[in-house]
């Protein structure tokens, strides 16, 4: 089971110089707030489950990762729930011990890990650049902005996507010169 966690630190004293040690995870760990999503937001705990492995000069996690995810949809702006999800692969260097060059975020501090860089690293990539609340959203109407899902206006256009709606607008203004 998975035990919730109030920060993104998982304790590894355990595992800490014995190479070959490793230990299954399942953990609950508080997304990092300075996410900077622009229609997205993270509301939850991020779930890892996976194995934490002592390794010369550190420990490795290996595992997947799972948040849940409130985003919008791009057309219409309806909220739409997902996941964001992702397949983790680090190595935390052990400070006194690295033989390589060591990653900001991903050391070994007081015998614990800070997933805080990884979570970061690996969810925000995982959200969605363009959501849609169903693959056939008709979107807001650019002119009235009724929603098209449930209504239908008297405006002429069909275009639905803003952009068209940008250059439409211009070869318009260029027309009536
Ligand atoms: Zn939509
Ligand atoms: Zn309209």
């Amino acid at each position: 089971m998975s035990s919730p966690r109030s920060d993104s630190r998982l304790d590894v004293a355990d595992l800490l110089d014995r190479p070959g040690a490793s230990r299954r995870v399942d953990v609950e760990l508080a997304v990092p707030d300075d996410l900077d999503l622009a229609l997205a937001e993270l509301p939850g705990h991020a779930r890892l489950v996976g194995i934490v492995e002592s390794v010369v000069g550190g420990l490795l996690v290996r595992g997947s990762l799972r948040a849940p995810l409130l985003l919008r949809c791009a057309r219409c702006l309806a909220p739409v729930e997902s996941d964001a999800t992702s397949e983790v692969v680090e190595l935390y260097a052990d400070p006194g011990r690295a033989t390589a060059e060591v990653e900001p975020g991903y050391v070994i501090h007081d015998a614990l890990l800070d997933l805080g860089a990884l979570l970061r690293d690996a969810l925000v990539p995982a959200v969605p650049y363009r959501p849609l609340c169903r693959p056939d959203c008709r979107g807001l109407c650019a002119t009235c902005g009724v929603d098209r899902n449930e209504a239908s206006c008297a405006c002429a256009t069909t275009v639905v996507d803003p952009r068209w709606e940008a250059l439409r607008g211009l070869r318009l203004s260029g027309e009536a010169e």
